[in-house]
This record gives C-alpha cells, structure tokens and sequence, in this order.
C-alpha cells in the first residue's frame, strides 16, 4: 500500500533548495542610479526631445491639455530610439481589461525594407493608437464579436517603461482601452475621467479659499499590498492553489498564528533575498516601493510604495502583483495573491490609501497641528465623509468578488458595513462644529517611555484602528476592505467620484452662501459642515469594528450591510449611482450595466472552477486515501479476529462514516452544480453564492476531519503545516 509521493518529494526539494541563479551584484550599480532607468520618464523626455515638443508632452502630463497630434511622430522616433538602445525589439500596448489582469499585446519594431532587410519602425501612429482583437476580453454586451474592434490609446500620463526578459527587453506603453464606440473596456479609462472630475470639482473649493494657480488636484494613491510565499513544490502538488489560488481542503494545523510571532518577525533568508530582487525590479521601472514586513498569519507579508497620483499607483500596482508573481518563481516559491488562500488562518487585503493634493497646495486632507482652525481641510474631509455615507453600498460594491467574500466580516478584516474611523482629534472637532463651532483641537502630546536616555516621542492625536474599513489615519484615508488580487482602478474610480459630487455640492452650498463675497465663508463653513455632521455622522465609528455590538448597532443607525458579492455587486445599478457616474462622466449607464454583467459572471465563473476542483480532488485524491486506509483498518481488524483478540473498532466505524459522508455531500455538490435554471446572471450568481459555496463547504468539513485521522503517510495534499511552515 503506497500513499503520495508528492508530498514527500515537495519538501525534499524545499529542505534541499539552492539559489537557481547567483547572488545579485547590489553593489555594482546603487539604487539611486537603479530607480526609473527602464522608465521613459520626464527626465528622459527632456534629454530626448526637441523643447517644443518636450513641452507639449508636460503640458499634458501636469494640466491634462490634449496632445497634438504632430507632436506624436517625433516622440515615438526618440521612445524607439532609447528602447532599441535598452535591447528592445518589441513595442506593447499595455491594458488593464475589466478582468482585473494586465494585457498585452506585442509587436515587432521590425518592417521589411523593401530590399529583403529590415528597419526598425515605430511611428506615432503606433504609439497613439493599437488595436488588438478585443472579441475575448469582457465587454459586458458593449460589443459582440463580430465587431471585435478595441482601440487602446496611449496614456500619456503614465509613463512607457521598459519589460526585461533574459532573452530580450519590450517596450511597453500604458493605454487605456475603449470600443470602437467609445466606450470604456477597462479599468483604466475610468480613472482618468474620473480624477478629471475631482479635479473640477476640487478647484471650485480652492477658488472659494482664494487659490487659483488652477495646478491640477490629483487624486493620489498608495496600496499595501499582503501576500503569501510558499515553497512551489507544495503549490504544484495542490490542484486547488494552482486553478483556484486558494486551498479548498486542508485542517487547521495544531500551530496557527495564535503566537503572534510572526508579525514584523525577522524576514526569513530565501525571503528576503526575493523581496531584495523584487525591489529591484521595480525600482528599476520607477515604481517607489518603501516598505516591507512580515504579516500576521505565518508565511504572509506585505509590501508597499510610496503614494503617486492615482493613475501611475494604479499601473504600478498591477506591476507590483507581475513582479511579485515572476521573482517567487525565480526562488522557487509561489507567490499567492489570493483574499483567503488558507482557511482559519488571516487572509490578505490590499489598503488603498487615497488622498488629493496639487502641487501648489500640496495634500488637501493634511490637517496641521490645529484641525479646527484649518476650514480648507474641514470642508475636504467633511466632504469625504458625506460621500462615504451617501455611497457606502457602492464602495462595498467595488470590493465584492468570490475571494474577498471569505475575507470581509470574518474577523480579521473590516466587515462589510463601510463606516469611517475618524479619530479622536477629528470626532472632537467634527463635534464642536455639530454644537455651533470648534474653538479647540486636542493637543498631540509627548508619549514619556521611562527610560531617560530615550527621548520624549511625539504622540499621534488618535490610537490606531485596524478594523475600520475606511479610516482617517493622519493625512490620508486608507480603504481597507480592497482585496489583495484585485486591481485597485475600481476602488480609486468609486472614491475620486462620490467625492467629486461631494465637492460638488459644498462649492455649490458655499457659492450661494458667499455670493463671491469672502467674509461670508466662515460662516457658510460652519453652516455647511454643521449639516453634513448632523445629516452623515452616522457614518463614523471609532470602537470595534469586529464586535456583534457594532453590527447591532450599525443596523440601527441605517447602514448597509451586504455581507456577500451577490448582495453588493448590484448597488452598481442604483438609480443614484448611475446618474452619478454619468453626470460626471466617468461611467455611462451602459458601461455601468456591462461591468455588473461581466462581474457577476466572474463571479459565477470562479465558484464555478471552485466546485468542479473540489469534486475532482474528492473523487481523485481524498477518497482514494481514505478508502486505503479504510481497507488497511478492516484488514486488521480481521487478521485480529483470527487470532482471537477482542478489540474495538472505532476507527474503522469513523473511517467509514467519514467516507459516506464525504460520498453523499460530494454527489449532493454534483447536484447543485447540475441547476440551470437560473434566468438571468443575478439569479446565477446567487445560485452559486446560497447553494453551491455551502454545499463545498460541507465536502471540505468531512475531507479535513478525514485528514485528521487517515494515516499520514497515505494524505495525498500538503498540509496547511507544511505549506506555511517549510520555508
Ligand atoms: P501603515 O501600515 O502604517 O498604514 P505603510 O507605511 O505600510 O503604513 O503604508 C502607508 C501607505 O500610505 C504608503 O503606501 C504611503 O505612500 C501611503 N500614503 C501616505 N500619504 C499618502 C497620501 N497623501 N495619499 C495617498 N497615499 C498616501
Ligand atoms: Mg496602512
């Protein structure tokens, strides 16, 4: 009787493992030489270009003015220049399709010349505009396939940038990409009109405030991307992580994280040495990473950069994920981006800090020293907070997806109720105005740590507060409830346009109330924030974020609480949602529509693979051990019975009751997996969700209680111990 092998080889191969390449020369060249050399950026610009058409390009970069189009040619001819000299014999319109991935589509720089040699080619034609077969990427019905035609269109706001390869460097230029209607295909699109609208609407406050330099407010983004690496022996030997990304079966192992000894622990060896070459990599295409540390659960960790305006961080980040995913490979590892790759043990998000800033005013959502004294920041943040209340249901939307559905509300991550953490210092002050006016703010403090020769250390006005999934933390909201594998487009689309329309509507308040008359603000402050604290504070909470007594609460205070994608994904639609989107032209209600579609059906899709693997893994890999075992256990009770011993056979009872058990609730999954009789894609969708998630669920429960009693040497899958703690 032989068990698997896999297991064994997997952590052979991990207790064995050598560098596959030899150590990075970080020497050689430093950092700062490093950081943006495969990056076609401003500063290259300046070198490569003529002036006029140098000044063109900022132009549009800092005040997104419209490029010329004459100016293309001559952009394109030097971008060529500086890639072939990079090694590049490819060019790629880069996009980001509605499904959250990163596209490409590669072409040679290579044109006959007519005298059966080549020349090297790139016009600015090519650059401006590409066209790749659109017919398989979602378009949610904007385009059938027989009009497969997509346009990605250069983003000139976001940098071309140079993709190594040992065998050969392609260029690669950011697009966005949109029907032959116009209409947005991706996630990209939207973002650009949507921090245009910010931008509008953000420059009327300034004007009220008497700043009219018209500098470009950006919404700016900074993502903390969590993530988990495992030896890529045991991921290859789990059919669940390599098709589903998450394990669909598995105990929990006797040691968890209950230590919490692994949170900002020291980063182990083959670690370190991948996270030192991933930073490299991305510094390389100019990408400002500035953190790294060990998570929580064992084997996760986190890496984040510097915030950049949100576009750029929105490129960024999916460059974050690639590398993140090629450099695991390269050390032997697996990279898992996925919201809860382990059950019971802490899954991994992605905090989206969001801010707005320009560069004459700097970061609008930076409160000073003194916060009520400071009206500007009020009415920004005082925005913020209304349009976080007015729309909670749609930022729960732009998170709802199969995987972050095991991660939101499980108590390790923000629930699905979207409220704000504001503070102490901030509630105090948002509740002087709501009694007729802030006079004071709560000072900062020293923190004294009793050890003389240790300095007084500055005190934050406000403790922190991990389970609030939107919270106010100094000079910048942090949206905690993004999931680690998505892309971050949607979350930054939805928060640049409810605060957009918020924007809008206290320039508006303020206008009528000053009549251009700047005495009157003050007062018109105090009247607009006193309402919007009084009409939108239910919106603010600042205790526990976890507790059954904030659910409670939270209910009786009117708040959304949509626990499941099913029951997110369609405030997309909402009547007032749409004519949001489109009154500030960032999303057309059929653009809205085809992304509900396309979201609901990845959905469907994902729970979909889900089910099929956890039958397949039953049937294949689970039964056939248990049943082994089963046998070995009958066959040792008989040989005791020949010999006459009396025994019990409670082993073998359990055994046997686990196998039937796991038999029917398998057969009970094929049914819900055989239903088609949903009519539209809602119905489909929540199908899955009531029906087909619990019916694996109750597989799993009898799998993992097998595998706490089947003879180890027959289990076919890596345990959660051995993945997380073999490194
Ligand atoms: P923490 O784990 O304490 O929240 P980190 O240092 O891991 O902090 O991450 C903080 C993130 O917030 C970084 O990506 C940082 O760039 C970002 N951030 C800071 N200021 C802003 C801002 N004004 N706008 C957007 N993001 C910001
Ligand atoms: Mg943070």
């Amino acid at each position: 009787m032989s068990g698997s092998t896999a297991r064994l080889q997997a952590i052979s191969a991990v207790t064995n493992y050598k560098p596959l390449s030899p150590p990075l020369n970080f020497a050689e060249t430093p950092t700062h030489e490093l950081f943006g050399s495969n990056v076609f950026s401003i500063a290259t610009m300046e070198r490569c270009l003529p002036k006029h058409v140098f000044k063109a390009v900022k132009k549009t970069i800092e005040k997104g003015a419209k490029l010329d189009p004459t100016v293309a040619d001559v952009v394109a001819s030097a971008i060529k220049s500086w890639a072939i000299d990079k090694g590049a014999t490819h060019y790629a319109h880069v996009f980001y399709p509605l499904t959250g991935l990163t596209a490409e589509k590669h072409d040679s720089f290579l044109s006959p010349d007519g005298n059966g040699g080549a020349i090297a080619e790139f016009s600015g034609k090519a650059l401006i505009q590409g066209e790749p077969d659109a017919s398989s990427f979602p378009s949610g019905g904007i385009r059938a396939t027989f009009e497969a035609r997509g346009y990605t269109a250069w983003d000139v706001s976001s940098p071309a940038y140079i993709l190594e390869n040992p065998n050969g460097t392609t260029l690669c230029i950011p697009t966005a990409f949109v029907s032959w209607t116009g209409e947005a295909l991706d996630k990209k699109t939207p973002v650009l009109r949507s921090m245009q609208a910010l931008n509008e609407q953000a420059q009327r406050i300034l004007k009220l405030f008497g700043h009219t330099d018209g500098a470009m407010v950006a919404s700016t983004a900074g993502p903390e991307q969590e993530y988990f690496l495992i030896d890529r022996n045991f991921f290859f030997a789990r059919p669940d992580l390599l098709n589903a990304g998450r394990t669909l079966f598995g105990a929990k192992p006797p040691k968890g994280q209950e230590f919490e000894d692994h949170y900002f622990g020291a980063i182990p060896e083959r670690v370190l040495a991948f996270m030192l070459e991933t930073e490299r990599e991305l510094f390389k295409l100019g990408v400002p990473i500035k953190t790294r540390h060990n998570e929580v659960a064992p084997a996760q960790y986190e890496i984040a950069p510097v915030f950049e305006n949100a576009n750029v961080a929105t490129d960024h980040q999916q460059l974050i994920m690639l590398v993140l995913k090629r450099v695991a490979e390269k050390y032997g590892m697996a990279c898992l981006l996925h919201e809860k790759p382990f059950a019971g043990i802490n899954g991994s998000g992605k905090h989206v800090n969001w801010s707005l800033g320009s560069a004459s005013q700097g970061n609008l959502l930076d409160p000073g020293d003194t916060p009520h004294g400071n009206a500007q920041f009020l009415v920004f943040c005082g925005a913020v907070i209304r349009a976080v209340h007015k729309h909670s249901a749609l930022l729960r939307a732009v998170v709802a997806h199969a995987g972050n559905d095991h991660r939101l509300g499980a108590n390790e991550a923000p629930p699905a109720i979207i409220s704000i953490f504001l503070g102490d210092q901030l509630t105090d002050v948002f509740e002087q105005i709501k009694a007729g006016g802030a006079k004071s703010s709560m000072a900062k403090g020293t923190l004294t740590v009793g050890v003389d020769i240790l300095p007084p250390l500055p005190k934050d006005a406000g403790d922190r507060n991990r389970t609030s999934p939107f919270a106010f933390t100094g000079n910048r909201f942090e949206f905690r409830a993004v999931g680690s594998n998505q892309s971050i487009a949607g979350p930054l689309v939805a928060m640049n346009t409810i605060i957009a329309e918020s924007l809008d509507y206290c320039a508006t308040e303020l206008e009528n109330a000053t009549k251009g008359d700047p005495s009157k603000l003050n007062a018109a402050v105090q009247t607009l924030l006193k309402d919007i604290i009084e009409k939108h504070g239910a919106v603010i909470f600042n205790g526990d974020g976890y507790s059954e007594a904030w659910h409670q609460e939270a209910e009786k205070r009117g708040l959304p609480n949509l626990k499941t994608t099913v029951d997110a994904l369609p405030s997309l639609v909402g009547e007032e949602v749409l004519a949001m989107f489109e009154k500030y032209k960032v999303l057309s209600k059929r653009e809205m529509q085809s992304r509900l579609d396309i979201y609901l059906e990845q959905y469907c899709k994902a729970v979909n693979v889900e089910a099929q693997l956890a039958i397949e893994i039953a049937k294949t890999m689970i039964f056939p051990a248990a049943i082994r075992y089963q046998s070995e256990l009958a066959k040792t009770c008989a040989d005791l019975k020949v010999v006459g011993y009396t025994f019990d056979t409670n082993t073998l009872d359990k055994v046997t009751e686990l196998v039937k058990n796991l038999q029917d609730s398998v057969a009970a999954l094929e049914a819900t997996m055989a239903h088609h009789g949903a009519k539209d894609l809602l119905g489909e969708a929540k199908h899955f969700c009531k029906e087909v998630v619990p019916a694996m669920l109750t597989v799993r429960k009898y799998a993992d209680e097998l595998e706490g009693i089947v003879a180890d040497d027959l289990w076919p899958l890596p345990t959660y111990q051995e993945m997380l703690f073999i490194k």
